[in-house]
């Protein structure tokens, strides 16, 4: 039988989420041979994504956008620890350490958004971990994906660390787009107390930001676990404390009240408003041209 050369060689096909989850499941993070160990340590374990928008209920927002799963920073309340256990890892280090990158999210997306269904409804990057943690630095791809977007005319909000991200506040209000700074989590205890709330709505309203909101932490599953280990290992006396704020995932509606009522009066004082309230005329222009975003930490 003749054979024929190949004439391209098209590489290794990348492995799909489910792949990693059954790689792992066989033979712990280990297995995951072909993850690239980078000079901060972590693993970098590159998938192919089907999809890049996931389409979600009971949120302010329809689709969410996520270009990396795990998060190299790592901090101990973060409420997508728990995702990691879909991929057979654990909400601990796992989380930290082995970060799923989407290489073709930007290719699937601009797929996604030329499809004639698409009706441009907002779009919320980082729901599941940080879209701009180091590693996007090399990959880019959180930016090819906002260049998707804005190609496509679809508005957007993203959820990312405060400072350089303040100063990307003040450049897109100072450019007529509808910014603002969604604070999250608000960690009761750490950072709950009112000159640390008022010392971060300032500098929030000294970079021009037009809306703030917030909210408190939530602690479920696997994040739950790991933050009270942290907890008792870091601040033990903290321990009984949290144990009697967060029997249920949210601590009881009367703690969280109290501290959006004192959200809600700092707003006030440095004269800023709650999403979507800033000159509601402003706004609805402002969000038929497309282009809103939000930063949050
Ligand atoms: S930066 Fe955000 S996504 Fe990353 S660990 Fe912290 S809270 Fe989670």
């Amino acid at each position: 039988m003749p054979s024929f050369p190949l004439l391209f060689d098209l590489g290794k096909q990348k492995p799909t989420t489910r792949d990693i989850a059954n790689t792992v499941k066989a033979g712990g993070r280990d297995a995951l041979t072909d993850a690239e160990r980078r000079a901060d340590a972590a693993r970098y374990q590159e998938v192919t994504c089907r999809s890049a928008l996931n389409r979600v209920k009971g949120m302010p927002f329809e689709w969410t956008l996520n270009p990396y799963r795990g998060c190299t920073h790592g901090c101990h309340y973060c409420f997508a620890r728990r995702y990691h256990v879909q991929f057979e890892m654990n909400a601990d280090d796992d989380f930290a350490s082995v970060i799923l990158v989407k290489h073709n999210v930007a290719a699937v997306l601009a797929t996604e958004i030329d499809r004639p269904a698409w009706a441009r409804e907002l779009v919320a990057f980082g729901t599941a971990t940080d879209p701009y943690q180091p590693i996007e630095g090399h990959y880019k791809l959180t930016r090819q994906c906002i260049q998707v977007l804005a190609r496509g005319r679809t508005p957007m909000s993203i959820v990312t660390h405060p400072l350089q991200r303040l100063r990307a506040v003040r450049a897109l209000v100072d450019a007529g787009i509808n910014a603002g700074v969604l604070m999250a989590p608000i960690v009761p205890g750490f950072t709950s107390s009112r000159s640390k709330l008022e010392r971060t709505i300032k500098t929030i309203a000294d970079h021009g930001a037009r809306f703030v909101g917030c909210n408190v932490m939530y602690l479920q599953d696997g994040t739950r676990v790991h933050f009270m280990k942290f907890l008792e290992r870091e601040f033990p006396s903290m321990v009984p404390r949290f144990e009697r704020l967060y029997v249920k995932k949210y601590p009881p509606e009367a703690y969280r009240k109290e501290v959006q009522g004192l959200v809600r009066a700092l707003q006030e004082r440095y004269g800023l408003t709650k999403r979507g309230e800033a000159n509601p005329e402003e706004v609805a222009e402002e969000q038929s041209e497309a282009e809103q975003v939000g930063f949050a930490w």
